[in-house]
């Protein structure tokens, strides 16, 4: 039996239908801007979100990083969560390689950087102080979906403050399909979007930053720099192509297996939560290492840590029948 794989959306394998697509793709040198698969899919990508351009990256973090770059100078601060991807996850690269300092500040519990604590932490115009430019959020957080409401009083606030507004959306097609509403209705409201197409739509490789035509020079030329100019990338987008025309819709799948999974751990006694694509089950660290060998030796792969939370990610290679099983490893060992 293949093993079922918890971990994370990010280890699903390319489908047949996806290997064939990339092996027919047409590529050229993108460095000279020469792939036809690469701008078809900035172009894709540019109007699904209603921006003027789009870039096509190696991975996440370095859409993060090189929109962060764009966005900001040597000297400039930027206001991101505390727990934030861009902050904690991706080795401070924006302070690291882009001089820009981080404020962060705590996440509310839905995954919204409240906007009074936001206007406390922007500082004022004086030499003492970094130049406050840009505030960050994330969508989904933690597989947690930002309130509309909250996006829209986001973007005043910017407006009013004069910052610009980046969504790290490694997870937006799980945000819209959850709302039920097309990804351009959330992108909107930022100045910038960066995108996974290697998480739950199921590509192997490569992000999209999205943007302004002037922001989007910028940003290329910060991947340049970054060592992330590719090749004949298209055998690459041509993979993320087909994950965006088969797989945003079966996002909704993914979000019924990790709400049925929670109802059936909680009814277990498992004290669970799901949100989008993932399932939370509070677990104290002391026993997480049995129950991970006890669902190895089902089959069933998750990763522990520190943290008193363990999370079970759906995507494309759990099935129906891949629920049941992790179910049924469950109860045994509860
Ligand atoms: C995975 C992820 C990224 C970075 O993507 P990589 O391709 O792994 O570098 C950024 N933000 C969030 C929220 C993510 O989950």
């Amino acid at each position: 039996m293949m093993p079922i794989d918890l971990r994370s959306d990010t280890v699903t394998r390319p489908t047949a239908a996806m290997r064939e697509a990339m092996l027919r793709a047409e590529v050229g040198d993108d460095v000279y801007g020469e792939d036809p698969t690469v701008i078809a899919l900035q172009e894709r990508v540019a109007a699904d979100l209603g921006f003027e351009a789009a870039l096509f990256t190696p991975s996440g973090t370095q859409a993060n990083l090189i929109g962060l770059m764009a966005h900001c100078a040597r000297g400039d601060e930027y206001i991101v969560g505390m727990d934030a991807h861009t902050y904690k996850f991706e080795g401070g690269g924006a302070a690291v390689l882009g001089s820009i300092q981080p404020q962060p500040i705590p996440q509310a519990a839905d995954g919204s950087l409240p906007l009074e604590v936001v206007e406390r932490a922007i500082k004022p115009v004086d030499p003492h102080f970094a130049r406050t430019r840009l505030l960050a959020l994330e969508n989904t957080w933690h597989g947690r979906v930002l309130p509309m409401g909250y996006l829209r009083d986001a973007r005043e606030f910017c407006d009013h403050h004069g910052l610009a507004l980046h969504l790290d959306g490694a997870r937006l097609y799980n945000a819209a399909v959850a709302l039920g509403v097309p990804a351009g209705d959330i992108a909107r409201h930022f100045d910038s979007v960066s995108v996974c197409l290697s998480k739950g739509l199921g590509a192997p490789v490569g992000s999209v930053l999205a943007g302004s035509r002037v922001l989007i020079e910028s940003a290329k030329r910060w991947r340049k720099v970054c060592g992330g100019g590719m090749r004949q990338a298209g055998i690459l987008a041509a993979g993320a192509l087909h994950a965006l025309d088969h797989h945003v819709a079966r996002l909704a799948d993914d979000h019924r297996r990790a709400d049925t999974l929670a109802r059936e751990l909680a009814a277990l006694g498992l004290p669970a939560q799901a949100h989008t694509n993932m399932v939370f089950v509070d677990t104290p660290v002391e026993r997480q290492a049995a129950l991970k060998a006890h669902l190895a030796a089902h089959g069933i792969v998750i990763s522990t840590g520190y943290l008193p939370t363990i999370r079970l990610v759906m995507h494309l290679d759990v099935d129906d029948d891949g629920v049941a099983r992790t179910i049924e490893a469950f109860r045994a060992f509860a």
